[in-house]
């Protein structure tokens, strides 16, 4: 660390977003001059989630993807759907690869400077200044990755749920699953009528992530998870001999809470905290992935940092879908099975993306063409 405690930028949160923002950082000239901290409470020494993404062909980050499929398995109670990705490719990193890779790179340049505190407030009056529990540290600009207070006291004012799973990697003793494809959603087994379904992930041939995931209001005791994810492997998958070798749970808010207002001049909100995870899906790799690329390119310019970060017209599709789901909760299966069968791949993954064009939201839109959504249309204006 440099003697004195001034720093160009401080990033809050070694995560997803802030590792993802640090390595560009470093990739760039332009900021090599530029004094940089990173403070986390933990200093990432755990492989605490695995992220899986789509993308077209080859990425920023196929060093560390653990496997990779070209076909994905959709199965509602009436229909199974095999699906073609090409041209995407969908990919899977272990979040313990992303962050050695991360200390790998940072730890060799010295204009970056990793403080392992607990962040427990921000000061922005004359100077900027963020306080830890041990010190206080100033910057010109800060990148925080702490979600607002507001969004646990106000969140009734929002449109919220919340995906939560749990996903046991079970081995076998023999090849059982089939490692080309990979199951995005499985409907046929449910917990009552709620929007729940299991997702798989074969990394070999006898070895699988098996998760099964609710879009509900409210969270579930352990005891449930694990019930379902037993019966999915018992009586859908049929193996009666495994090896429960890892266990991954997970609380993903979903929602129109406008996270993206906490950012001000000097203050960048990131990641979760930041809006970054979108609110129909839960997904947020490649979408950080494009958040920091338009921050570098804010910074570069001197623009607003935070300038740019989102189209609002996703925000207005995000926020009637959840709508439907938070109304309608048992309505998720028929909305994914139109969806995933009524639409080319790259339609979904572009829409998904946020990068579709007009005839092809149109076309998403005839395919989830309802009561619900039209309800949900208005109550939303
Ligand atoms: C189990 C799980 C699986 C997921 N799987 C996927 C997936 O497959 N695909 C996908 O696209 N998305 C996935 N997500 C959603 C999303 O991508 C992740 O939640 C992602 O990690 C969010 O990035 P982040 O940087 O906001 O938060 P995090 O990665 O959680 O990072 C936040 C960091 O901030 C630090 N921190 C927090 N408070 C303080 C403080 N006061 N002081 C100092 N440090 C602090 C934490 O220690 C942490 O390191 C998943 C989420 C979970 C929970």
């Amino acid at each position: 660390m440099p003697n004195s405690k001034c720093f160009d930028y401080i990033i809050i949160g070694n995560g997803l977003a802030g590792f993802q923002l640090a390595l560009s950082l470093a990739e760039s000239s332009f900021f090599k001059d530029k004094q940089i901290a990173l403070i986390d409470k933990s200093s990432k020494t755990k492989n605490d989630k695995t992220w899986s993404f789509w993308e077209k062909e080859n990425g920023k980050w196929d060093d560390i993807v653990s496997k990779s499929w070209n076909e994905a398995l959709f199965f509602s109670s009436k229909k199974q759907l095999t699906l073609k990705l090409k041209p995407y490719i969908y990919k899977t990193i272990h979040a313990l690869d992303f962050y050695s890779k991360a200390k790998q790179v940072l730890d060799k340049k010295n204009n970056f400077h990793f403080i392992i505190d607990e962040v427990t407030s921000i000061e922005d009056k004359a100077q900027l200044i963020v306080k830890t529990k041990e010190n206080h540290y100033s910057a010109q600009h800060v990148f925080d990755s702490r979600i607002t207070e507001d969004y646990f006291s106000e969140l009734n004012k929002y449109t919220k749920i919340i995906q939560h799973f749990k996903g046991w990697i079970i081995e076998t003793e023999t090849p059982v699953f089939n490692p080309k494809q990979f199951t995005m959603m499985d409907y046929r087994l449910k917990d009552g009528q709620q929007t729940t379904f299991t997702y798989v992930l074969p990394l070999s041939k006898t070895k699988a992530l098996v998760e099964f995931t609710y879009f509900t209001k409210a969270i579930v005791d352990e005891e449930t998870y694990d019930s379902f994810i037993k019966k999915y492997i018992t009586e859908t998958l049929k193996i009666s001999d495994y090896t429960i070798i890892e266990t991954e749970s997970g609380n993903i808010p979903m929602t129109n809470f406008p996270f993206e207002n906490y950012s001000t001049k000097n203050i960048t909100k990131i990641g979760t905290a930041g809006g970054w995870v979108k609110g129909s899906t839960g997904y947020s790799y490649k979408h950080t992935e494009n958040k920091v690329t338009k921050i570098i390119e804010n910074l570069k310019q001197n623009k607003q940092v935070s300038k740019g970060l989102f189209k609002q017209k996703y925000k207005f599709y995000d926020k009637i879908f959840l709508k439907v789901l938070h109304d309608e909760n048992e309505k998720g299966e028929w909305i994914f099975e139109k969806f995933y069968a009524e639409n080319t791949v790259e339609s979904k993954f572009r829409f998904l993306d946020e990068e579709s064009s007009l005839l092809e939201e149109l076309k998403i839109m005839k395919s989830l063409f309802s009561i619900a959504f039209i309800k949900a249309f208005f109550k939303t204006l």
